[in-house]
């Protein structure tokens, strides 16, 4: 650094130290000396997340035992390995809370073909099963194919759905800016395209993948059947097959398509929640949560959705252990079973969090993937959230650039009476690529990006601490 630019350094280092001087929390000035405490804690947490990067090595771990989709062995072998990494970190209470959870399995056979055409005969489809389908009979279904954007179209199809297979094939709107948005804006197709198409009499449906990437990686997902409407199988197709059924069916109409799933459905079985707790030195019934779901899907190992963010948040509590924080309050990361296809996991710690003598003070979700931290939403009273504007100079030490009125996530919504619920949000341009498929493996995982968050997760929950609300 030349002298000049060290001067200018100086310059503003005093600027910066009187502002954050006469920086209020609370709706009062913070004393100088406790700011000075969460800005010099900040800062070490943020090293130690960087340098260490415990967390990128657990998920190291917890990837080799393969996707945790809820009700299989693996989910089963994730939590005893979650629960056992949160004993040998030594936080003061670990427990596992049991909770039913529906078990789904793919099967062997999941393929799709071109059965009936002139010039496309055999051509093969890349199709996944969606979570919670019927798979086929052990021969097939080979039918004609309608081609559809819209649920609504399906509706005015009348007696012309019967006995096709529906084929939705609305695109992810890309021009959005939040893919999250994207995302919502195409869903439809795959939670309710069977029912609808069921209710018209069609015998199958095949869903334009719901992903922002140009593979033909297709992404799984949950979907819905409804009571006293006929069960079809149903399957997402890569979005590069989906262009090229789609052209072909033009050429031909009357092509028809073979798909084969043997995927099937079981009854529940058991499965629990992972928690794990620095218990409170001042306030310990005061409880902030911080958690994600630690199910996932069963493409992929779940890297992104949600095994990083879920270890973000055990990480937080190791990081403010390690940086030498007796927590005033009790942080407590839940690791939630079944977010994927049926949030039993966050309804059950919802009921208990519901039911016992502790205050709900705040709970914080990971969700949205592991990308380089962006901000906070929080859902809160007009107060509080003035009150946490106060604390983004500490939090920015983490990339966190905002705390805005927005969703935080399925889990800890179940929380009802909690004071604040935020979502952790990282930058979501390349979440959609990847979530529910084969592409949502460790190595798209950066260790810097990820260990941010866990930095970003571990500041918030300091403050609340410390702090209250
Ligand atoms: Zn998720």
């Amino acid at each position: 650094m030349s002298k000049s630019y060290s001067f200018l350094f100086i310059g503003f280092a005093a600027v910066l130290s009187l502002a954050i001087n006469f920086s209020i929390i609370n709706g009062q000035p913070i004393p100088r000396q406790k700011l000075q405490f969460y800005n010099e804690s900040a800062e070490s947490i943020v090293r130690a997340a960087l340098i260490e990067q415990r967390g990128y090595g657990w998920l190291r771990e917890l990837c080799a035992i393969g996707p945790r989709l809820s009700g299989s062995e693996n989910s089963l072998k994730a939590i005893y390995w979650a629960e056992e990494k949160m004993k040998s970190l030594g936080f003061d209470s670990v427990w596992l809370q049991p909770v039913m959870v529906p078990k789904w399995v793919r099967g062997k056979t999941e393929k799709a073909s071109i059965s009936y055409s002139k010039k496309y005969k055999n051509k093969k489809l890349t199709i996944v099963s969606f979570g919670g389908s019927i798979g086929t009979p052990p021969t097939g279904i080979s039918a004609e194919v309608i081609e559809v954007k819209s649920l609504d179209e399906v509706k005015y199809l009348g007696d012309k759905a019967k006995g096709k297979i529906i084929f939705y094939n609305r695109s992810f709107d890309n021009g959005l800016l939040n893919t999250f948005e994207g995302y919502g804006k195409a869903v439809d197709q795959r939670i309710n395209g069977a029912i609808e198409a069921a209710r018209h009499g069609a015998v199958a449906t095949i869903v334009r993948s719901v992903q922002s990437g140009i593979d033909n990686i297709p992404h799984t997902g949950v979907m819905n059947y409804e009571e006293g409407i006929n069960k079809i199988p149903a399957a997402a197709i890569g979005i590069r097959d989906a262009d090229f059924l789609s052209n072909a069916l033009k050429d031909e109409p009357a092509l028809k398509i073979k798909i084969n799933m043997d995927c099937q459905i079981f009854p529940d079985v058991q499965s629990y929640n992972v928690i794990g707790q620095l218990t409170g030195s001042v306030k310990p019934e005061e409880v902030i949560v911080v958690g994600g779901h630690f199910d996932s899907w069963d493409k992929g190992c779940g890297a992104h959705d949600d095994g990083a963010p879920c270890i973000q948040t055990m990480e937080a509590l190791d990081l403010i252990k390690r940086t030498g924080i007796k927590p005033r309050r009790t942080i407590r990361c839940v690791l939630f079973i079944n977010e994927e296809n049926g949030l039993r996991g966050g309804i059950e710690y919802g009921r208990f969090s519901g039911i016992s003598n502790e205050i709900n003070l705040a709970a914080i979700e990971s969700d949205r993937g592991a990308f380089t931290p962006r901000g906070f939403n929080v859902t809160t009273d007009s107060l509080t959230f003035r009150r946490l504007q106060d604390w983004l100079p500490i939090l920015n030490k983490a990339n966190i650039d905002w705390i805005r009125p927005g969703g935080s996530g399925g889990d800890v919504a179940q929380i009802k009476n909690a004071k604040a619920l935020f979502g952790y949000v990282p930058d979501v341009q390349r979440y959609m690529d990847l979530h529910h498929s084969d592409n949502d493996i460790f190595s798209a995982v950066h260790p810097r990006e990820m260990e941010l968050g866990s930095a970003a997760i571990a500041i918030l929950s300091m403050l609340l601490s410390e702090e209250g609300l």
